[in-house]
């Protein structure tokens, strides 16, 4: 018999979607990959930088505005949507406390200045240690995303052997924020390196991290040999000493911290002349690559010990950390193979990353 097991529908706690005619499209891939909804990330053209439309920071998109268009996108599927605020130079502590105490602001996501897509309107962290911004953060309950990378890093320092931005991010940073804000709700978003994972592990209770389904599947040579372009994302996949201890972490039986965002991106341009944008897009296919990439790690899925790791990993842990409604749906993972397609919208092609990486998808979600 096809090895088969249920699962409740799940929230993709980090993903992105575009402010553009994509939007109906990408949410429709989540929507069919049975996510009751999603955290979206604020890094759009234009970002979101403010909490509510009627705030005075024009140039930005408000929170209120981007989340109903994803929950309107999605046909009344999504039970919730979080839009974190992107913290820039125009952030203030009261912005904070106005927008935490409606209930519209759940979590803020911090970007290493010019460190990834859309991070140019990030500031240092430093100043929102000194400005109030994190005090008020924890004050209110609400929850700082981070994206753990050292920025402005000559290229010895930003990927060698003897260390990578992240591992100096986590180092040198993350123990001064969380000594200075020990209150302070942390996920370490899209974690990559086992430093990162040691430092969560030993982290108090409320600092936890994501990790997508490609740091569990790949490492550096695998982007690498071929120059496999659509596995680019930041930050990057690393050694196989890394993605050893975020398989250890995210399979724990155990496991009370690590929990899934696959930070899809859709990217219609992929490469340019001169660089490539940063981003996997695994939207429609993610409970799959997760199970994929759970077998890899050695978890057998035909077990209900297995499953129930996986479940605690998709299902569990993120949606109890921002105190999500349990969905009542479930599904059906069946390991058989997934037909994976390029998304098309218009002239345009979004490229799921096994398609770029010229490999099967193992699991299907039953229709
Ligand atoms: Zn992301």
């Amino acid at each position: 018999m096809t090895p088969q097991f249920t699962l409740p529908h799940w929230y993709d706690l980090h993903t992105h979607f575009r402010q553009d005619e994509t939007l109906p499209a990408t949410v429709k891939d989540h929507v069919s990959m049975q996510c009751a909804g999603a955290l979206a990330m604020p890094n759009t053209a234009p970002p979101v930088g403010k909490v509510f439309e009627a705030d005075e920071v024009s140039s930005y998109k408000s929170i209120e505005q981007y989340r109903s268009e994803i929950l309107a996108a999605s046909g009344g599927v999504f039970k919730e949507v979080i839009v974190p605020l992107y913290l820039t130079q125009d952030t203030t502590p009261e912005m904070i406390e106005k927008g935490a105490a409606a209930g519209v602001l759940k979590a803020c996501k911090y970007y290493p200045p010019h460190g990834t897509t859309g991070a140019e309107f990030g500031a240092p962290l430093d100043r929102f240690m000194e400005n109030g911004v994190f005090r008020a953060l924890e004050q209110a309950g609400v929850t700082l995303c981070i994206h753990g990378e050292e920025h402005g890093l000559g290229p010895e320092r930003y990927f060698d052997r003897a260390e990578n931005a992240e591992e100096i991010f986590y180092r040198d940073r993350m123990p001064r924020l969380v000594d200075s804000f020990p209150d302070l709700r942390i996920v370490g978003e899209h974690l990559t390196t086992k430093v990162g994972v040691d430092f969560i592990l030993e982290a108090p209770s409320h600092v936890k991290a994501n990790i997508t389904p490609q740091h569990l599947m790949y490492t550096v040579g695998s982007l690498l040999n071929g120059l496999k372009y659509h596995l680019y994302c930041l930050p990057l996949v690393k050694y196989d000493e890394d993605r050893a201890a975020l398989r250890a972490a995210a399979t724990a039986t155990n496991n009370t911290k690590f929990f899934a965002g696959t930070d899809s991106a859709p990217h219609t341009k992929k490469t340019t002349p001169c660089g490539c944008a940063a981003g996997c897009y695994t939207g429609g296919i993610a409970p799959q690559l997760y199970a994929q990439a759970f077998e890899m790690a050695g978890i057998d899925l035909s077990q209900k010990a297995g499953q129930d790791i996986l479940e605690n990993f998709l299902c569990t842990i993120g949606r109890e950390y921002y105190d999500l409604p349990m969905p009542e749906q479930t599904f059906i993972l069946e390991r058989s193979a997934e037909d994976v397609q390029p998304l098309k919208i218009g002239d345009q092609t979004i490229i799921p990353l096994p398609l770029g990486m010229e490999c099967e998808l193992p699991w299907r979600i039953r229709r």
